[in-house]
């Protein structure tokens, strides 16, 4: 009986500690965001540059998600991806448009407002209007919110850059706006030509300049285009959508397969114009959020603390002018 009993008290105070032990994870936990990432105890913040949301059911619609895919062809609201940012204490975040339409830029900006110490930035979209009489009113309009940080370029509808799309690229400059690139249908050539021409515009190539990995070495053309750009001080590059590039899905897990990617743009843009993102919830046709997280810091582990600041907050704060994150004493 007496044995017994200590059993059970044993395995009651057990459980208490357990509770206790899971109470206080929680409460620290639940701390302000932003302050995993520990490196010799200390916090390392961070701020996602690439996260998307989406309401499947706007009237434009989402052209590249197919029907037919589960994961993607849904909606993705602020709700869906805030305790994931919690969880993983990411303290900042820049959404990126996903698509081209024109009234989304405002619809991104409206979706995250509840929240802008989150959300302290959003890129639109104006692939549409760039170059054309639309462009500088929309633009001003959507400046006059300090979290519209920039746009996104992904369409192209100009064969040839005409002196009207420099022109909105100046403005661009001139009110500390950014803008983004995945190179495809602006070659890596085209973002090298705007950035020589435009020097005071800040621009950004996404996901590592878009590359894709399949296992074999690095393209020679793709290395030198990226060596070539990053000879520009005002691009920087996104050390992002690490899923992504891989040809086959789901993507590799393990970092050695991105190890290559990650190396060329360290030595072509060097640690201080490199930032991380997510391109959450595309990630989650491989993994969830903290196994991209994960990967990336496995990398970022060997270059030490100093780097991993950079790129994970940093940079971002510098490159899109927003507040910084504040590591945990
Ligand atoms: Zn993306």
């Amino acid at each position: 009986m007496n044995k017994e009993f200590t059993f059970s008290a044993v395995l009651l105070a057990a459980a208490c500690l357990g509770c206790f032990v899971l109470l206080a994870w929680s409460a620290d936990a639940a701390e302000p965001r932003g302050e995993l990432l520990r490196q010799d105890g200390i916090a390392v913040p961070i701020i996602d540059c690439h996260v998307h949301l989406w309401d499947i059911s706007r009237p434009e619609g989402l052209g590249w998600i197919k029907k037919d895919d589960k994961v993607l062809y849904r909606s993705f609201f602020p709700k869906d991806h805030e305790p994931i940012a919690v969880a993983n204490l990411v303290g900042g975040i820049v959404v990126v448009q996903a698509g081209q339409s024109v009234p989304d830029n405002q619809w991104n900006l409206d979706i995250t407002a509840h929240d802008k110490t989150l959300y302290r930035g959003v890129i639109g979209n104006l692939s549409k209007v760039i170059g054309t009489a639309e462009f500088a009113p929309l633009f001003a309009k959507l400046c006059d919110d300090t979290r519209y940080v920039g746009y996104r370029l992904s369409g192209r509808y100009q064969e040839t850059l005409t002196d009207a799309f420099y022109r909105d690229l100046e403005l661009t400059a001139e009110k500390g706006r950014v803008v983004e690139f995945l190179p495809g249908e602006y070659s890596l050539e085209a973002i090298g030509e705007i950035a020589r021409r435009v020097p005071n515009l800040r621009i950004i190539l996404d996901h590592f300049g878009n590359v894709k990995l399949d296992g074999s070495p690095l393209d020679p053309d793709w290395v030198k285009g990226m060596r070539a750009v990053a000879q520009s001080k005002n691009v920087f590059c996104k050390v992002s959508a690490l899923y992504g590039r891989a040809k086959e899905q789901p993507a590799p897990q393990d970092i050695g397969f991105y190890t290559p990617a990650m190396d060329l743009v360290f030595d072509s843009f060097g640690e201080d114009r490199l930032v991380y993102g997510s391109d959450w919830p595309v990630t989650e046709a491989t993994g969830d959020y903290a196994s991209v997280l994960k990967l990336t810091r496995a990398y970022l582990d060997r270059k030490g603390r100093d780097v991993a600041e950079k790129v994970f907050h940093k940079n971002a704060a510098a490159f899109y002018r927003i507040a910084d994150l504040e590591p945990k004493k």
